[in-house]
């Protein structure tokens, strides 16, 4: 790309080319209006890219249940501490966005899966052999494309900029041939996704140990759009309550690692068990920030091995250094050589748990299920057995920019910015003080669509 061939007009510029800002873009170029999409990287797609894809719906087909049902394991997860109208906009559009995205834009489910807080199976996962994230930025990037939409990479947007009016009319635009200024007549979407990556927003705003999390999300997760829209005054919703940390990583790839999903015991430093291993992933990383050394060890067998390769988790987060060996002795040995571990005790406590999977209940951390409230956990017993150390690491952030159900970021005074729409893991609120698995890209296609449509002019989406 050289700097004659970038538009310096567009109707509708969207910052950011996740889930989010494609989502939008589409919706904004299939009512007719000419679409400029920008991407900081030289790849699309950021952590929708990475992610395993899942997304919670419901009045989908391929689950049962009612709004009502969805809605309260919603507010369960969200500790019931959230901004109602973005669940609300949420709960109404899950259905019709769901059939956008099957009707039209070539996404493909037939199964879904129950985790924590999940009173059914609202977890959609994409069907067939594919890389759930990854084939959700590929098929926007194709429907995206189809409808014309003018698509850049290694375009980062670094200000906002207004007119007399205080209406945002477009963005200044850092590009390897040098900046440029884009004027958008009809709107400005931002979609640049999470702040993990920006260790002083982190430490401010990333709750009680933010910057002590392995960050793992895309390399775009700098917070750009957050700080262009705070450049503005608009005002932040659960910025800093609603960040937590997410899943195990491992720090050496910077890979998640949910092996305790398909059956991994998860040990501390101690060799001991510190948290019910089938809840949900942040509960158990928060558990993993309290005990003396964060180091979650997932221990597990060629079962469970099996099991996770066959899953969209063993299919995303793999690739990470494994020890390996014939018996569970010599396994923690190998361990405990490398990093402090408590080889004696961690003997004693799969035993323990075993024991108590042999019998169906799990008296110390009630570890009944797989995952969630699905599945029965197996024991740890066939070999060769395997471990990998990971560290609570973090995938998306929570909170974020404040939006009204029209999508329109607001002000600190509680006034929309005229102009500026904000779709995907920059809004906050919707999340509130938790979340529920599967929202982050749902909430990141749903909220796309209708900024999509907001930004082109329809009033309310
Ligand atoms: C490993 C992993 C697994 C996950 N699994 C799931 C899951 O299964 N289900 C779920 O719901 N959530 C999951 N998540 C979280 C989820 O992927 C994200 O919250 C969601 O994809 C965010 O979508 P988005 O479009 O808002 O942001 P992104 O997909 O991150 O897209 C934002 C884009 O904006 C670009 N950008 C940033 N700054 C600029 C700028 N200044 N100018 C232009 N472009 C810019 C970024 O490079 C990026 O491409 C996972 C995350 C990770 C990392």
């Amino acid at each position: 790309m050289t700097m004659s061939d970038m538009p310096t007009n567009t109707d509708v510029l969207v910052l950011g080319c996740g889930a989010a800002g494609l989502s939008a873009a589409i919706e904004a170029a299939d009512l007719g209006l000419k679409v400029l999409a920008l991407e900081s990287e030289d790849e699309l797609a950021g952590s929708t890219r990475l992610s395993a894809g899942h997304c919670s719906f419901y009045g989908t087909g391929i689950v049962e249940g009612s709004r009502e049902e969805f809605a309260a394991d919603l507010r369960d997860s969200h500790h019931g501490d959230d901004d109602p109208k973005l669940v609300e906009l949420y709960l109404d559009h899950v259905p019709g966005a769901y059939r956008r995205l099957v009707d039209d834009l070539g996404f493909h489910y037939d199964k879904s899966l129950q985790l924590a807080h999940m009173r059914r199976a609202w977890m959609h996962e994409l069907s067939g052999n594919v890389r759930g994230g990854a084939e959700i930025g590929r098929l926007l990037e194709v429907a995206a494309r189809q409808r014309g939409v003018d698509i850049r990479v290694a375009a980062r947007a670094r200000r906002l900029i207004r007119d007399d009016a205080g209406r945002v009319v477009g963005a200044d635009v850092e590009t390897k041939d040098g900046n440029v200024t884009i004027l958008a007549a009809k709107g400005v979407v931002l979609a640049t996704g999470g702040f993990t990556r920006n260790l002083a927003l982190m430490t401010n705003f990333g709750g009680p140990n933010g910057a002590r999390m392995l960050p793992i999300g895309g390399s775009g997760c700098r917070g750009d759009g957050l700080i262009m829209a705070l450049a503005l005054g608009a005002a932040t919703s659960f910025i800093s309550a609603g960040v937590a940390p997410t899943g195990p990583a491992e720090p050496k790839t910077q890979k998640g690692s949910l092996v305790a999903y398909c059956g991994a015991v998860l040990l501390n430093s101690d060799g001991e068990r510190f948290a019910n291993e089938a809840g949900m992933y942040s509960d158990v990383s928060v558990a993993a920030l309290k005990q003396e050394d964060e180091t979650i060890f997932q221990i597990y067998d060629e079962t469970v091995r099996e099991a996770y390769k066959n899953s969209m988790w063993g299919r995303v987060l793999t690739g990470f250094p494994e020890f390996k060996s014939d018996t569970l002795e010599e396994l923690f040995d190998q361990i405990a050589a490398e990093r402090r571990f408590d080889a004696q005790a961690a003997v004693a406590t799969l035993g323990r748990y075993n024991e108590s999977v042999r019998r169906g209940h799990d008296p110390e951390f009630g570890r009944d299920h797989m995952v969630g409230t699905a599945g029965k956990p197996t024991e740890i017993t066939t070999g060769p057995f395997y471990g990998i150390i990971t560290v609570p690491g973090t995938t998306q952030n929570n909170g974020g920019l404040k939006v009204d159900d029209g999508l329109r970021v607001i002000d600190v005074f509680g006034k929309p910015i005229d102009g500026l729409y904000a779709a995907g893991e920059i809004v906050g609120g919707f999340h509130g003080n938790g979340y529920l698995s599967g929202t982050h890209v749902g909430m990141a296609l749903v909220f796309g669509q209708l900024a999509g449509k907001a930004a082109a002019g329809l009033a309310k989406a």
